[in-house]
């Protein structure tokens, strides 16, 4: 399919993996450009030499586009741009941050930039920092998420109107009937999470993918509003959060409670009570653990099947 997105990254099919963090490593981002879509690493979670290491294998097992997801909070952000530049990857998501900052360093360098907003006033400011497309995640996303609640059905033809530049839909998205959907409310091509999490190759542990699997409508709520707000998985790390919050706890109470590492903890190391387990709504609709080339092929067989039966 050409359009502006499949043009723009060079890619068989507007399909994004998400980089998220724990989850996305050479491993997954490769596969999935090798599927063609495009595969990203999720920068957030990795020191500089191991996004460097990853960044080498992944140019290693593919010779197709990939990108980098660079939350812009990392604490060694320029370390990071300087093995982006080095590396010459082509490619990068910037999100949770200020996209006026990196952007003209990292298009001077020749690399397609691309930022991740939650609403339109964030889209508009994207476009006058001169990126090339924007990501629209709604309200169903896991992870950090926007604070305004707003839903992909409402974000998406929101954003339409309010930008030229290419925008891909995010949140709740994890079937060809549901990129469809968000084609037709005006986006050009669909950014996935949770669904790669589902995949041997995404570096999540097990225990993780299988809670995932087996997650039922309701399992994932937003919390932690007061300090950066985040969609997690039920669980007693969620229930103790909960209960902070409704006895009043205040930012600094809840940093506290939240201590260090905890996505690790949850994600990484498979610690399903005290660890933070980050995924989005469409949780509840993901049944199995299936290669990712096979989730891409599924998803785009389901679009063009749904597209051309005019559903
Ligand atoms: P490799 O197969 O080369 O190595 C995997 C590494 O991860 C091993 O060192 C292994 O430790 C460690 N590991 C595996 N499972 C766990 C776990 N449950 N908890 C803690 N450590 C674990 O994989 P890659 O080439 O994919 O990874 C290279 C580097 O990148 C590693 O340092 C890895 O930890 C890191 N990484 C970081 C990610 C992130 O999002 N920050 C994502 C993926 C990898 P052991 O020697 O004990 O088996
Ligand atoms: P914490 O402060 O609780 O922990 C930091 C974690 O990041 C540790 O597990 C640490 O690994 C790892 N890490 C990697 N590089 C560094 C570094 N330079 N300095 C310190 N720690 C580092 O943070 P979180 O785990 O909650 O979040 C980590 C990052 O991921 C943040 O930058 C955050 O903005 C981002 N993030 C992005 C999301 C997204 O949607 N893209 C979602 C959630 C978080 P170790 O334990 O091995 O020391």
């Amino acid at each position: 399919m050409n359009n502006r997105i499949s043009t723009l990254f060079n890619i068989n099919y507007p399909i994004i993996q998400a980089g998220m963090i724990w989850a996305s490593g050479w491993k997954l981002a490769s596969a999935v450009s090798n599927a063609g879509a495009l595969g990203l690493i999720g920068a957030g979670s990795m020191y500089p030499d191991v996004l460097r290491e990853h960044i080498i294998k992944c140019k290693a097992t593919t010779d197709k586009p990939f990108g980098v997801n660079l939350p812009l909070l990392y604490p060694d952000i320029d370390k990071h741009i300087q093995t982006i530049i080095e590396q010459k990857v082509p490619i990068v998501f910037t999100s949770a941050g200020n996209p006026k900052t990196w952007t003209n360093i990292l298009k001077q360098n020749g690399i397609i930039v691309v930022h991740v907003v939650s609403s339109s006033l964030f889209a508009q400011k994207a476009e006058a920092a001169g990126v090339d497309a924007i990501v629209a995640e709604g309200f169903e996303a896991g992870g950090h998420n926007g604070r305004e609640e707003t839903t992909t059905l409402v974000l998406i033809p929101a954003v339409r109107e309010a930008v030229k530049i290419p925008v891909i839909a995010a949140g709740g998205i994890a079937t060809g009937r549901q990129m469809l959907a968000v084609i037709v409310l005006g986006a050009d091509g669909v950014q996935i999470g949770s669904r790669f999490v589902c995949t041997p190759e995404a570096s999540s542990h097990l225990s993780f993918k299988e809670a995932i699997v087996n997650a039922k409508e309701g399992d994932t709520m937003l919390s932690l509003k007061k300090i950066v707000p985040v969609r997690l998985l039920k669980n007693h790390f969620f229930d103790e959060v909960k209960q902070a919050e409704l006895r009043g706890d205040d930012e600094e109470q809840l940093k506290n409670l939240l201590g260090r590492g905890r996505a690790k903890k949850g994600m990484f190391e498979g610690d399903l009570n005290e660890g933070e387990l980050e995924i989005g709504q469409v949780s509840a609709l993901i049944k199995e653990i299936k290669p990712a080339a096979e989730v891409v092929k599924e998803i785009w067989n389901d679009f063009k099947m749904c597209k051309c039966a005019n559903l």
